[in-house]
């Protein structure tokens, strides 16, 4: 743990008053644990693409992003990632204590494939994910959020209902991600986004990736999100 603490830092050079990181070329340069590195090799990744290469050293940092990319850029695993990589680093969780990473997303087919994403990457870790969007029963999703777990992937509705209904609690969150946040907003999804961003600790880490950034999402990431690195892929944002 002390290792991947001194790699972290190492990751970022200061220039001119601003911390910036290298962009990474392998995953090997994450300094990543054995299980990850067999998790990422078992999907077949060999080597990071274009955002991961940007945004995996700048997110495992510990800085907020903005990631624009488009669709198929591989978002998530350059947000997925880093998310264990964190809370491997947290204390033991007991149960009931909630998730400590929170991912967002616009509609349930999204959240879906996050959560099979996530699980993949997290399974030999012992890192437990719930999946909560609509389509799929309250008592049973109330019932899995009971047993506890470790990441959440949510659509926004249902992650709010769940909450009311006290299934879970932010206590223990400190890493939250809005994937496709502009997606999010043409949902109108925008004040249960400020609801659940208003239920987590303020010095989380935040990640908000989009395919294009209009005004209104971009009013949203400067009010929530702490001096982030803007990383811009492609012709996108
Ligand atoms: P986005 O969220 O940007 O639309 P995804 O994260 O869903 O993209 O990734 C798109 C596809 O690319 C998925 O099938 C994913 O498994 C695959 N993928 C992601 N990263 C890599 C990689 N480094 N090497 C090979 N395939 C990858
Ligand atoms: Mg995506």
């Amino acid at each position: 743990e002390q290792d991947v603490a001194e790699y972290r830092k190492s990751l970022s050079i200061r220039v001119s008053g601003f911390d910036v990181s290298r962009p990474i070329k392998t995953f090997e340069d994450c300094g990543f644990s054995l299980p990850l590195m067999n998790a990422i090799a078992k999907q077949g990744y060999e080597k990071p693409t274009s955002i991961q290469c940007q945004a995996l050293p700048v997110v495992l940092s510990g800085r907020d992003v903005i990631g624009i990319a488009k669709t198929g850029s591989g978002k998530t695993a350059s947000f997925v990632l880093p998310m264990i990589v964190h809370i491997m680093d947290q204390p033991e969780l007991k149960n009931k204590e909630g998730p400590i990473g929170v991912i967002c997303a616009p509609t349930r087919e999204l959240a879906h494939q996050i959560f099979l994403e996530a699980k993949k990457f997290s399974k030999s870790q012992g890192i437990r994910v719930c999946a909560v969007y609509g389509g799929m029963s309250k008592l049973e999703q109330f019932k899995e959020l009971k047993v506890g777990c470790e990441i959440v992937v949510a659509t926004p509705g249902r992650l709010i209902d769940l909450l009311k209904m006290k299934a879970l609690t932010m206590m223990r969150a400190t890493y939250l991600v809005l994937d496709e946040a502009d997606r999010m907003f043409d949902l109108g999804f925008e004040p249960q986004i400020r609801s659940i961003v208003g239920q987590i600790r303020p010095d989380r880490q935040t990640l908000l990736f989009s395919a294009t950034m209009p005004r209104k999402v971009e009013k949203l990431a400067r009010e929530i999100l702490s001096d982030p690195v803007r990383i811009s892929v492609g012709e996108a944002g």
